[in-house]
This record gives C-alpha cells, structure tokens and sequence, in this order.
C-alpha cells in the first residue's frame, strides 16, 4: 500500500534511555527521512506502577543531543496531540468496549484469590498456567455471568479488567519487513488485560494499537522483545476492523553483550567500564547514577554513526556515515534479523575518527569548557589551535586537557624520574646555552625555531636526546606531552624562556 510514510518511536518512561532504544529511534528517523515521512515521539506512561519521574525529560533530551528530530509528538505538538498516553486516556475505553461488543474481548471480575486458586491447581497437575481459552471459562467474566449481573457488578464498583479474547488454535500469519513470514498458533498465546478499571488506564497492547492507528502510524520498528506481541497486535488490528490499514513492522535485532551472549546490560557496562546510556542518569528514587556518552566525551555524531551500524549493514567498506549519508543509505532490508553485538572499543575508535576530522573550531567549542573548568581563560583561536595540533593523540573528549594543558600552563612541578633522568651532568649547562640560542632566535615559528637548534646542537656534537628532554622538562615539566616546537611556537618566545629561567631557578640538579 502506498501511503505517507509515518513512524513513531513509542518509549516508555520507566528509566534512562537504553543505547538499544536510541537505535530505534535512530533507525525510525533514518527510515522517516529518507522516504520524506513524519518521525512521531510518542510518550507511553500508562503503566503507572513503573513510570519514573524525570525519565520523559531524558528521552527528549537524549534525542536532542543525538540530532534525532522529532516532526510530532511530545515536546512539539501536531494534528494528533496529545502524544502522552495518560493525557489520551479518554480515548481508550470507548475502544475496548467496542471489542467486548463485537465479542473480541471480555470483562473479567476475578479476584487475585481467585486467580491464584487456578494456579495452584495448574501446578499440580504439573501445567504452567496461564490466562487463556481453558481459564476463562472458570471465572467470572462476562462470558460466564449473564448481562445482568455484569452490569450489576460494575455498578456496585467491583474492579474488573477487559481482557482480548484469544481465539483458540488458529495459525496468525504475519510479515514482518526484516524477518519475513511469521506464523504463530494462537493456542500458545494468553488472554491479555486490554484496560484496567481501577486505574481507568489501558494496558500498552491497547494504547499501542489505538494510538498507532489514529496517528496513522504507517511502519512499527521496533526491538525484537516485542515480536512476541505481534500475533495479539494483528488480531487487534482484525477486531478493530482495521487490518487493510494496519501498519507495516519490523522488528530490530537485539544489542548483545561484548562477549554475545544475551542483550546487553547496564551491569556489563558497569562491569567493563563503559556506559549503556545516553546520558548521565540519576535515578530520582534511589539516587543511584549511571554514566552517560555525552558526559564519558563522546560526540554525538560519533555515537550515532556506532549505533546505525549495529544492526544495520551499508553493503560497502564504509565505516564513517555523517546523518545525511546514513539518511540516504538507509533500508530496512539491510538491517540483520541476528543480534549485533556491543564493542566497547569500537565506540571508541568511531570517536577517535571523529576527533581527528575536527576543525580546530569545532574542537575549541568542546575544548574550552575543559579550559575554563581549570582556571584557563584563552581565546577561541588558541584553544582550537593547541587542541588541533594534539587531536591525533585524542580520544574522548576531555583527553584534550590532558594532552592541551602543557600550552596553557607552566609547570607547577616536575616530574622526578625525568628530571632525575636530566637534570644532571651537563644538561643544566647545555640548557643555559640554549637558551641563549632562543634568546637569539627572531622568527619563533616552529620550522625556524627547530633548524637553528638543530643546527646548534650539531655544531656543537650534544646529544639531541639530552637536549630536548631537558629541554621538555623546563618546557612541560614531564617525560609527555607535545612535541617540543610545537610548544615554543605555540607559546611564544617570552614564555618559552620563562619556563627555562623556572626550571634553572628552581631545581636543584641530581648528582
Ligand atoms: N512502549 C513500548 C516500549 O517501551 C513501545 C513498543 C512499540 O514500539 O510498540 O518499547
């Protein structure tokens, strides 16, 4: 069928975003730009007893920081507002009535007891129970009561739920874009609650198949813990009456742990050092944190261009996508029915690429932050600059203080295995020389500055070993950091003969 295409991404806020549901949504806005459709945020908060405070916030947010743009829903309006389901909840009783109508689905009064007697007697005839075509005919439901004493109990305000009313042993057959035929027999699937009178809320299979339908919602992708759902979602469709409009889905391969074996967990990343969110995460409830890309140093392009390829293969070598490439590449029929697993240090190297492609502009914004939160205070041009020259050696983000600080900063001390390494014999000496060698120098820019040196130290037959390590210890006081000519360019002829007077003045030589 040829109809706009419109896709949701439909999370529910019951924590921090999972890096597995930013692919979703990463891989519904590829797929909604890339056919001029719509990219829907649609917030599912009906179930109360697991919605977190703060985690809708952070959906919104995480989507942002990635460059994932939302066309309509929560945050920003449309012709189908509201897009939080709890702000929708008029809508849906109306609907499950007319599947108790049409006999798709009942009314049940049954009390936990009750309940919990039948599961009892499951196990012991050795059955695992479940709410289905055999159970319902055991408890009071409206297929068991008459129409009288239904109405009788929901006027005397007895808790009851709508339930589907699975239908017994027929074989669903569905498609599904990424995995392709799918046949279940309904025998195996249970009775699932639709609508629950004591919080008037719908479950999310209900909520789900409304929304999506009167969002004219045109392809579901979503992660794979929810094929199981697909048998009751089609008949749904069916009992509505709305299968020739119902959408297309595809259901995406699970994230996997770096060693494969199942879905990838916060714990693995707490174990392995790395983070499984977006964003930093504080949890409201218990205060506990989890670690975030943004704030581990990551760029978001960087991050995105990680997740598009787990799971979704480009068919060439390439490996740097920015999101108009993703955009333009992207299909369905590319994207792997097995679960791609999670490499840490792929992340990283994805980052590093990043890093090195950087303008020194586009570093100087997320290097001076780093500048400022230790006292420095400098330019633009020169943050960007000093970041340029070190970015090869970056990988995260804030590597660039450690690997810039040396241009903006004296040594405050030195370190002893360097200086006890140089700072002896005639090193002390050779540096009073040189010195004078600098002193002398007109044009301070690197090229300049490195041949006459060079020159200097073989007129003379010095090592050049000794010379510029001693020679790195006045400038950065330790056995690292830039290389030597890019520092005295970078900081100029002044500073650069402060920093030897420092050293001279200051350490006493080793013995
Ligand atoms: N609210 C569901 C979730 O949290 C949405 C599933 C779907 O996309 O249908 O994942």
């Amino acid at each position: 069928m040829n109809r706009p295409v419109r896709v949701r991404f439909a999370p529910s806020p019951t924590g921090p975003l999972h890096i597995g549901g930013v692919r979703t949504a990463l891989y519904n806005y590829l797929f909604a730009r890339r056919h001029g459709g719509t990219m829907i945020l649609r917030i599912e908060d009906t179930d109360s007893q697991r919605f977190v405070p703060g985690a809708e916030n952070y959906i919104i947010e995480s989507l942002k920081w990635c460059g994932i743009e939302i066309d309509e829903g929560v945050g920003v309006g449309g012709p189908h507002a509201p897009y939080r389901q709890s702000e929708r909840r008029d809508i849906y009783l109306k609907y499950a009535r007319q599947l108790v109508d049409a006999g798709w689905a009942y009314y049940a009064f049954d009390t936990p007891a009750e309940l919990e007697e039948l599961r009892k007697q499951a196990e012991e005839r050795g059955e695992t129970f479940a709410y289905n075509y055999k159970v319902r005919t055991q408890l009071p439901t409206s297929l068991t009561l008459t129409a009288a004493e239904v109405a009788e109990r929901i006027a005397a305000g007895d808790q009851w739920v709508i339930r589907f009313k699975m239908p017994e042993n027929e074989t669903v057959q569905m498609h599904d874009l990424i995995r392709g035929h799918v046949e279940v027999n309904t025998s195996t699937l249970d009775d699932k609650v639709l609508y629950k009178s004591a919080d008037a809320l719908p479950t999310y299979h209900l909520a789900n198949i409304v929304d999506d339908r009167l969002m004219e919602v045109s392809h579901v992708i979503r992660g794979e813990e929810w094929l199981p759902s697909l048998p009751l979602h089609y008949l749904l469709y069916r009992a509505f009456g709305w299968s020739d409009v119902q959408p297309e889905f595809a259901h995406l391969p699970l994230l996997l742990k770096p060693t494969g074996g199942g879905k990838l967990s916060k714990r693995d990343g707490d174990k392995m050092g790395f983070p499984v969110f977006p964003l930093f995460w504080k949890s409201p409830a218990t205060g506990e944190t989890a670690r975030g890309y943004r704030e581990d140093g990551y760029f978001p392009e960087a991050f995105i261009n990680m997740l598009a390829l787990l799971g979704w293969n480009p068919g060439t070598e390439q490996e740097i996508f920015s999101m108009q490439e993703l955009i333009d590449g992207f299909s369905l029929d590319r994207v792997s029915k097995s679960g791609a697993r999670f490499q840490p240090e792929k992340a990283k190297w994805f980052n590093a690429q990043y890093m090195h492609r950087k303008s020194d502009a586009e570093l100087a914004a997320v290097c001076q932050p780093l500048l400022r939160e230790h006292g420095i205070e400098t330019s633009d041009t020169l943050a960007g600059r000093a970041a340029g020259i070190m970015k090869e050696r970056a990988t995260l983000i804030g590597d660039l203080w450690d690997l810039t600080s040396y241009f903006f900063q004296a040594p405050a001390e030195y370190d002893e295995k360097q200086a006890r390494k140089y700072w002896k014999g005639n090193n002390p000496q050779h540096l009073r020389e040189l010195r004078q060698v600098l002193e002398g120098i007109d044009d301070f820019s690197l090229e300049n500055t490195e041949r006459v040196v060079h020159a200097w130290i073989e007129n003379n037959g010095y090592s050049m070993g000794q010379i510029m390590n001693t020679l790195r210890l006045a400038l950065v006081g330790a056995g690292k950091g830039p290389g030597m000519y890019d520092v005295t360019a970078f900081i100029g002829k002044e500073e650069t003969l402060r920093r030897i007077d420092a050293l001279l003045a200051n350490l006493t030589p080793q013995e």
